[in-house]
């Protein structure tokens, strides 16, 4: 496996290691800090392409002045390691100045693909400004940097999902969007690196979201179709949640839903209190 953090060497190798294998390349962007839900995009983009890249990119276009940019945890060397026993060819490292000119260092601006207002002014959107433009730019990069035929996304960032999708879409990229499900640990917190953020009093309160979610399934599939109340038995759930949203949407427009009759997503973001600061987290199950 190469490390590589210059654009241009890695589109040098990438060009010599296709002329070899000649096959489809396979991309998962992550921001590092990798864990088991990472590594099961990275095996399937691994089994599914000659070529496997993971690229390692906090990407500072998508955080907000006020959220967790400079303490967002980098681990490169462990993530290397699982990346090399992953079989993957590439780690695609890069640093901020390796993405992103000199004007934009100075004037704190780029060009930014913006996906359309009503898709990201709601859930994560949101509280979030700006954020979903910073990952459809970095996104976008990225697939301009290595030509891939493929890349992997976690379903855990499902607003994101659908928004590269629409993306790739509305802008034509030749490119499969791969949507993986979400690992979770045994008692069903869903993996995320800003875990690592919580302690064991934060942890435990965070359960509350899985366990929200999963009883909101549950009332689901005993026949209850009617998103108010199964947003409110969530929310029953997550007392001691400081609770951002809980909503549910079409699966198919990320649209909210009053009465669910397809395929549909509940959505949770809540913030829990962790070693003195605020850890935001996400979670989601298909109904
Ligand atoms: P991140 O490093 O948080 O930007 O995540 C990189 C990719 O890994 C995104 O496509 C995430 O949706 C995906 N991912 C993160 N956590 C999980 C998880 N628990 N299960 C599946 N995919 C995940």
């Amino acid at each position: 496996m190469k490390i590589i953090s210059n654009v241009e060497e890695l589109r040098l190798e990438i060009k010599k290691l296709n002329a070899q294998k000649d096959g489809t390349i396979g991309l998962v962007p992550t921001m590092g800090a990798l864990h088991k839900g990472h590594l099961s995009l990275i095996e399937k983009a691994r089994s599914e392409n000659q070529i496997a890249i993971v690229s390692v990119f906090v990407n500072p276009t998508q955080f907000g002045p006020n959220e967790d940019y400079d303490k967002y945890p980098r681990t490169l060397e462990a993530d290397a390691k699982l990346c090399e026993n992953a079989g993957v060819d590439f780690l695609f490292a890069p640093k901020p100045a390796d993405i992103y000119d000199e004007y934009y260092f100075q004037n704190k601006e780029t060009t930014l693909i913006c996906p359309p207002y009503e898709v990201v002014n709601k859930l994560c959107g949101k509280s979030r400004p700006g954020h979903f433009d910073g990952v459809c730019t970095i996104v976008a990069k990225l697939f301009n940097i290595t030509k891939c035929n493929r890349a992997y996304f976690g379903q855990k960032d499902a607003q994101q999902l659908f928004i590269v999708q629409k993306m790739v879409k509305d802008l034509n990229f030749d490119i499969e969007i791969i949507a993986c499900p979400i690992v979770r640990e045994d008692d069903n917190l869903a993996l995320s690196s800003r875990n690592t953020y919580l302690d064991e009093k934060a942890r435990c309160e965070a359960l509350n979201i899985s366990k929200a979610l999963f009883k909101a399934k549950e009332l689901f599939d005993k026949g209850i179709k009617e998103s108010a109340i199964l947003v409110d038995t969530a929310l029953a759930v997550m007392q001691n949640l400081d609770v951002e949203y809980t909503e549910i949407v079409s699966l198919d427009t990320f649209e909210k839903i009053d009465i669910i009759e397809k395929k549909a997503l509940m959505l949770i973001a809540a913030r829990v209190s962790s070693n003195g600061s605020t850890v935001r987290l996400i979670d989601n199950i298909e109904l």
